[in-house]
C-alpha cells in the first residue's frame, strides 16, 4: 500500500454519543476520501489482537474492554500524507492536550475513551487496513 492511506476507527464512545456524522464531516472537510468503510463491532479477542502492541501496558485490559463495548465505524482514508495529516486532524491522545478544533478536542471524553483511532505509520496503516478489510471491500 502506498503512503497516501491511513486507517481509522470511530470508537464506541463517539458512536454511542451520536457523533458518527459530525466526525465523518470533519474527516471530509480535512480533505480525506473514504475508500473503505464499515459499521461493525470488535470481539474482545479481536480488540486484544488489534492493540496487541500495548499488551504490556497497565491500561491494556481497560482498552480491550472499551474497544469491544459497542459498535465502531472502521474506515480507510486516502489523502496525500494521510497518516501524519490525520494524526494532526484528530489531535493528541489525551483530549486535554488536543489542539482546539481537533476531533479529539471536540468529541473525546478522556485519554481512554478518545473518540477515534488513527494509524501511527504507513506500515501500521497497511496492517490495520488488512485486519478489517478484504481487498474487494476497498474502492479507490
Ligand atoms: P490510537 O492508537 O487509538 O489512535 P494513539 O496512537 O493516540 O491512539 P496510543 O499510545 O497508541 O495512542 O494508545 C492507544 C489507545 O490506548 C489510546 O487511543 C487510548 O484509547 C488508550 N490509552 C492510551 N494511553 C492510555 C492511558 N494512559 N490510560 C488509558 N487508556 C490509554
Ligand atoms: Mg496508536
Amino acid at each position: 500500500m502506498s503512503g497516501n492511506r491511513t486507517f481509522t476507527m470511530i470508537k464506541p464512545d463517539a458512536v454511542k454519543a451520536g457523533h458518527i456524522g459530525a466526525i465523518l464531516a470533519d474527516i471530509a472537510a480535512g480533505g480525506f476520501k473514504i475508500v473503505a468503510m464499515k459499521y461493525t463491532k470488535l470481539s474482545a479477542e479481536k480488540a486484544g489482537e488489534f492493540y496487541a502492541v500495548h499488551s504490556a501496558r497497565p491500561f491494556y485490559g481497560e482498552l480491550v474492554d472499551f474497544m469491544s463495548s459497542g459498535p465502531i465505524v472502521a474506515a480507510i482514508l486516502e489523502k496525500e500524507n494521510a497518516v501524519s495529516d490525520f494524526r494532526t486532524l484528530i489531535g493528541a491522545t489525551n483530549p486535554a492536550d488536543a489542539a482546539p478544533g481537533t476531533i479529539r478536542a471536540k468529541f473525546a471524553k478522556s485519554i481512554g475513551e478518545n473518540a477515534v483511532h488513527g494509524s501511527d505509520s504507513d506500515e501500521n496503516a497497511a496492517i490495520e487496513s488488512a485486519f478489517h478489510f478484504a481487498g474487494t471491500e476497498i474502492f479507490s
